[in-house]
């Protein structure tokens, strides 16, 4: 089954005289538990493409179909709803609310979408062991590792059960050892059943992927599948 299609996605960015075209039409399909890196050089359109794909901006032109709706077509709040209910976003710098604790970053999203005290502190409370963090529940990121505060953002990004899984450079502020347990956790949520599309610089992080999609300048210029 097809998780996500886009066709033609054009996106144009106006700032006083200067206009950048950062994706010039940009088309393909994404399958119902694919892994799907997203590659290509500094200022491609990487962030453009999966902030469009995660609803967090409008493309400029261009159709955008996920889970059989047409985003596009969706009313501001509805959009709101739909994303956080399939769509789980993993940022490179983290992005936890520095005033909420750990426990309190993780259980925003339940908070949201009208989950009940008992279900959301279950919820919370099985991704903290899961994630290794069950003893930092009431730090604040500040007080964390790096990794620690990925691991957070990871919790936080999966905690609604979302379809869909995206990461922008997810690695890229930690070391090899974090960055290696993000990236099988990745494989894990794969596994269980989630699509995921990250965005890398790292061939070693692509790896982990079964297909990568290169853009060069605002364009897909290659779509390879890995054969293991
Ligand atoms: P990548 O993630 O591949 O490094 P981006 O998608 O962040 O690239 O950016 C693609 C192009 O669009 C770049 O030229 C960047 O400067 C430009 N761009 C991105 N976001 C904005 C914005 N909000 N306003 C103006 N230009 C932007
Ligand atoms: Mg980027």
């Amino acid at each position: 089954m097809t998780m996500l299609k886009i066709e033609n996605i054009k996106k144009h960015f106006c700032t006083e005289e200067i206009e950048t075209i950062a994706l010039n039409g940009v088309t393909f399909n994404i399958k119902e538990g694919e892994f799907v890196a997203v590659m290509g050089p500094s200022g491609c359109g990487k962030s453009t493409l999966l902030n469009i794909l995660g609803l967090l901006d409008n493309p400029t032109n261009g159709d955008y179909t996920l889970l059989d709706k047409e985003v596009g077509k969706l009313k501001e709040r509805d959009r709101t709803l739909f994303r956080k209910g399939n769509i789980g976003f993993i940022f490179q710098s983290f992005n936890l609310i520095d005033d909420l604790s750990v426990f309190e970053n993780i259980e925003l999203p339940l908070i949201y979408l009208k989950v009940k005290a008992k279900e959301r502190k279950e919820r919370v409370e099985a991704l903290l062991k899961r994630m290794n963090i069950t003893h930092r529940a009431g730090h604040f990121p500040q007080q964390l590792s790096g990794g620690q505060q990925q691991r957070v953002a990871i919790a936080r990004a999966v905690v609604c059960n979302p379809k869909l899984i995206l990461a922008d450079e997810p690695t890229g502020n930690l070391d090899s050892t974090n960055g290696k347990e993000v990236m099988e956790l990745l494989t894990e949520l794969n596994r269980e059943g989630a699509t995921v599309i990250m965005v890398t610089h790292s061939q070693h992080d692509a790896q982990y992927a079964d297909r990568v999609l290169n853009l060069f300048d605002g364009k897909l210029v290659k779509d390879e599948n890995i054969v293991m």
